[in-house]
């Protein structure tokens, strides 16, 4: 199956749609994918879910640290989003 360009569709569709709804004299009108990734290699969705957690860690004094630490980590598709594409062969 040859590689999709969904991700690239679905922001031009996007930006021609937001576009109409900018208000008078608006300038500077960029679009583009939060956390998009670009991959040199492979067959990837250039954008992944991530999944965030956060803990309170315990002091080398035994006493619960001050702030929470807080790691994010991506999970990568198998399938592209859009049109249910197997990635990654
Ligand atoms: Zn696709």
């Amino acid at each position: 199956m040859p590689k999709c360009n969904c991700f690239q569709e679905t922001l031009e569709k996007t930006k021609e749609h937001l576009s109409k709804q900018l208000p008078d004299g608006a300038t500077e009108f960029e679009v583009s994918w939060k956390n998009f990734a670009f991959f040199f290699s492979g067959d990837r969705a250039p954008v992944n879910p991530e999944i965030e957690y956060k803990y309170r860690a315990m002091r080398r004094n035994q006493t619960p640290a001050k702030n929470l630490t807080k790691k994010t980590i991506g999970i990568m598709c198998s399938f592209c989003p859009f049109c249910g594409r197997k990635l990654g062969a």
